[in-house]
C-alpha cells in the first residue's frame, strides 16, 4: 500500500490544517460572530418556512431566489454578475483553483486573512505577500505597485475593512492597485457592514474588480453563505469550477427569510458598531494597551506579553484571539470580537485583572 508521501503533494503534507479552538464554556469573542440571536416569534416564522422546503429535492442550482436577495440587500450594481460560494472561503478557493497554473501568482497584504496563503498552497498557486505599515496597518503604496510590476499577479486580495487589523486601506492606495493590476482584483468586504466605505458601486468603473462579501459577520455565521460580484466574463468561467448544489436547501431558504427581514440584521450590527466603540475608549483609556481604530465587529491591541493574559483570559472563561507568533508586526497583539454589552464588561474585567491594574 502507498504512504501518505507517496500519495499527497508535497504542499499539502506542509500544511496544518485550519485550527479552530474548541470554544464550550466559553464566552466566545473569538471569530468575529454576531452575537444576537432571534426572538421566539422570528423562530417561529423561520420554522414555518422552512417546513416548507423540499428535502427530498435537490437545491436550486442557481440559487436564484437568494441571488435576488443579496442583489437588493447588499446593493449590486444591475450590470455585475454574481456567483454565490458555501461561505467566501469557498469563493476564495474556486477562484485560486481556477486560475492556478501557467505561473500566475497570488499577491496580498500580511498580516491578513489566513485562508488566502491557505487556499492558494492547496491549489498550487504561487502566493506572495509583503508586509502592511507598521505604525497604523495601511497599505504601502509604493512597495505594492513595485510588486505588482515585478509578480505583475494574476490575482490580489485585498481585505477590506482587513482582518485582523481592522483598519480600511486608503481608498486612492486600492484604485492605483486595481489599475496597476494586470489579474483580478478581488476587495474582500466580509466587515462591509461595520464599516464606512465600500468598492461595490466602483464595480461599474473597473472591469477587473470583484467585490466579495458574505453573510457569516451579520449574524448568519452558520449557514455558510458567501457573494462574489463582478463582470459577466470572470464569472462565467468561475460557474465551471462551481460545485452544482453548492448551496443546500436549507441554507438557501434560510438566508433568503433572514434577508428579508435584513432591518433586523442592521439593527444588531449598529448596535455592535457602538459597543465597538465604547469598548475601544475602554482599552484605550488603559495604559498598558495599545489599540487600534477599527471599522470592524472586532478590536485588535497590544499588551506587554499577550500569550500570558490570553491564558489568563481562557482561565477566567474568556475566548479571544491570540495573534502572537502569527506575523512578525503582530507582536504581543490580540483580537477580541465585539459581544454583547455583558460579555465586553465581563472581558474588560477579566483583562484588568490579567493585567494586574
Ligand atoms: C471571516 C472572513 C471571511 C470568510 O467568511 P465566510 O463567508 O464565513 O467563509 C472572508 N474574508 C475575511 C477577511 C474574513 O475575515
Amino acid at each position: 500500500m502507498l504512504k501518505p508521501e507517496q500519495l499527497f503533494r508535497a504542499e499539502i503534507r506542509d500544511l496544518s490544517a485550519y485550527h479552530v479552538q474548541d470554544a464550550a464554556d466559553y464566552i466566545k469573542l473569538d471569530a468575529m460572530e454576531n452575537p444576537y440571536t432571534w426572538d421566539d416569534e422570528q423562530k417561529q416564522l423561520w420554522l414555518e418556512t422552512l417546513a416548507e422546503v423540499s428535502v427530498n429535492r435537490y437545491p436550486d442550482p442557481g440559487a436564484e431566489q437568494l441571488k435576488a436577495e443579496l442583489r437588493r440587500t447588499m446593493q449590486v450594481p444591475d450590470n455585475s454578475a454574481i456567483i454565490l460560494g458555501n461561505g467566501s472561503d469557498e469563493l476564495i478557493q474556486m477562484l485560486a483553483l481556477a486560475i492556478a497554473g501557467a505561473g500566475h501568482k497570488l499577491l496580498t497584504p500580511e498580516p491578513g486573512f489566513v485562508m488566502y496563503r491557505l487556499l492558494a498552497q492547496i491549489a498550487g498557486m504561487e502566493y506572495v505577500s509583503l508586509p502592511l505599515q507598521n505604525s497604523n496597518f495601511d497599505l504601502d503604496k509604493a512597495a505594492m505597485l513595485a510588486a505588482i510590476k515585478k509578480h505583475q499577479p494574476a490575482l490580489v486580495f485585498l481585505a477590506y475593512p482587513n482582518n485582523p487589523t481592522g483598519n480600511l486601506f486608503e481608498r486612492s492606495t486600492v484604485e492605483a492597485i486595481i489599475q496597476a493590476t494586470p489579474g483580478l482584483v478581488v476587495v474582500d468586504e466580509a466587515y462591509c457592514a461595520f464599516a464606512q466605505d465600500s468598492f461595490m458601486a466602483d464595480l461599474e468603473k473597473y472591469p477587473n474588480l470583484l467585490v466579495m462579501r458574505t453573510v457569516s459577520k451579520i449574524g448568519l455565521a452558520g449557514l455558510r453563505v458567501g457573494m462574489l460580484a463582478g463582470d459577466t466574463q470572470w464569472l462565467n468561467e468561475l460557474e465551471k469550477v462551481r460545485l452544482p448544489y453548492n448551496l443546500n436547501v436549507l441554507s438557501q431558504a434560510s438566508a433568503i427569510f433572514a434577508l428579508q427581514h435584513y432591518e433586523r440584521l442592521t439593527e444588531q450590527t449598529q448596535k455592535i458598531c457602538k459597543d465597538r466603540e465604547a469598548l475601544f475608549q475602554a482599552l484605550k483609556a488603559m495604559p498598558p494597551v495599545q489599540v487600534w481604530p477599527s471599522q470592524a465587529n472586532f478590536i485588535l491591541f497590544r499588551v506587554p506579553d499577550a500569550p500570558a493574559l490570553f491564558a489568563s483570559l481562557k482561565q477566567q472563561g474568556i475566548l479571544i484571539k491570540n495573534l502572537h507568533g502569527s506575523h512578525s508586526l503582530l507582536e504581543n497583539c490580540l483580537r477580541v470580537t465585539v459581544g454583547k454589552p455583558d460579555e465586553n464588561r465581563l472581558f474588560l474585567d477579566a483583562l484588568r485583572k490579567g493585567l494586574g491594574i
